[in-house]
């Protein structure tokens, strides 16, 4: 069977190179032990970790961990939150005569450095350029992520499809009311970089599990959405900008056409290039009747722009200070609608922005670690002027002109 001995493989990651076969017998105890870190009030349970997302580095010294033991008698640390949400759930089960253990949970980044040389060592190089999260892309780093085993006959079991996949399946029904979600769900690989993991749950507090449940989303796809939307706050509304002292409203039919298609998805194929950006722009000019040229060359070459390149960052600041709301901003590559400045003076603008995902090998089957793929998905996203993972100064310092509409 192809997808167990995928299992297998990813198995063989979380736990080590040797694949210990339980077969003690079933107690039901599990202790919580004692805390190892400060509670930390702040502490985002949002966290996403991917192979395109790092683990902050301050991380490892915020996490609150409990250390804890499973039936077996095996140790684990697991974030405290995320522990007590786990044995509510396994209790849950229990009631249906479902037995769940922990089988892997927090992992350091340094562990992962350890495990890293022993699997070259004893695998090779191409298993763990396949099969081994590079250290500080791991979710197990943040004591969040569990891999849960279902005990059947006083046997784990963890094969996707395999024996198991019944009683998986009933938990994956039960996750979200405790706050957790299934991680890796199958069909996601593209989005996820992982294919299906049936044991690999992820605590993210319950309304979140329930939102991500209810909308078949993966944790990237929940997140994409919520900055697309910048809060369901006063931000994200054509009004906010329009009705802000001194605004020049000239532009509002197309502000607010913008506006109405906040958060849409436009394009969910690979990357078509720079001309995404501007083509989303040309289309709301056509809607309020004004015609753009689509390729931003073009238009940056006319008479209506102003450039930028050559000023400072405050002399472009300065710039934007006085040029009317629903004007273009162009970097080389991209093309935005300005908003307007919030009230410290940072610049905001709506634009169809790309978010890249992360080349990944083939769809995790076997025998397809193909040449690594780069997925995008472009979607009208209001933000400050921060793009591309670039701080804000420096996003401003890539502006090479203003486009003014006739
Ligand atoms: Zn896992």
């Amino acid at each position: 069977m192809k997808k167990n001995k995928i299992a297998a493989f990813a198995l063989a990651i979380f736990l080590g190179a040797n694949v210990p076969a339980y077969a003690l017998p079933v107690e039901d105890t599990a202790a919580v032990g004692k805390v190892t870190a400060p509670a930390d009030s702040g502490f985002d349970y949002l966290l996403l970790v991917n192979k395109a997302n790092k683990l902050p580095d301050d991380y490892e010294a915020r996490v609150d961990l409990v250390t804890v033991k499973n039936v077996f008698g095996k140790e684990f640390q697991v974030e405290r939150e995320t522990y007590k949400h786990f044995m509510d759930l396994r209790e849950d089960l229990q009631k249906d005569g479902i037995q769940i253990e922990l089988e892997s949970a927090y992992r350091s980044v340094a562990r992962q450095k350890e495990l890293t040389e022993e699997l070259r060592v004893t695998e090779g190089e191409d298993y763990v350029k396949y099969y081994v999260a590079v250290p500080g892309y791991s979710e197990h780093h943040t004591g969040m992520a569990l891999d849960v085993a279902v005990v059947e006959n006083g046997k784990t079991t963890d094969d996707v499809y395999g024996e198991a996949e019944t009683s998986y399946q009933k938990m994956h029904r039960r996750l979200a009311a405790h706050g957790f979600i299934l991680r890796y769900p199958p069909g996601k690989a593209a989005v996820t970089g992982y294919a299906y993991e049936s044991w690999h749950c992820r605590y993210v507090g319950q309304d979140t599990a329930q939102k991500i449940y209810r909308q078949n989303l993966t944790l990237e796809e929940y997140l994409s959405d919520k900055a697309a939307m910048s809060g369901q706050g006063p931000r994200a509304s054509a009004e906010y900008w329009l009705n802000r002292p001194n605004t020049d409203r000239r532009h509002a039919a197309l502000i607010r056409e913008a506006f109405g298609r906040l958060g849409q998805i436009c394009d969910n194929n690979e990357f078509a290039g720079e001309n995404g950006s501007m083509q989303f722009i040309a289309e709301l000019g056509k809607r309020v009747g004004v015609k753009l040229p689509t390729k931003p060359e073009k238009l940056k070459n006319t008479k209506a722009t102003i450039a930028l390149s050559g000023l400072n960052r405050s002399e472009k600041l300065a710039c934007l200070q006085n040029v009317a709301l629903g004007s273009l901003l162009f970097t080389n590559d991209h093309a935005m609608i300005y908003l307007g400045t919030d009230e410290a003076g940072t610049p905001y603008v709506i634009h169809a922005s790309d978010t890249r995902w992360f080349p990944m090998e083939g769809d995790g089957s076997e025998g397809e670690n193909t040449a690594p793929l780069k997925y995008y998905t472009r979607r009208v996203v209001a933000e400050d002027l921060f793009f591309f993972d670039t701080p804000t100064e420096q996003a401003i310092d890539s502006l090479v002109s203003i486009g003014l509409w006739q």
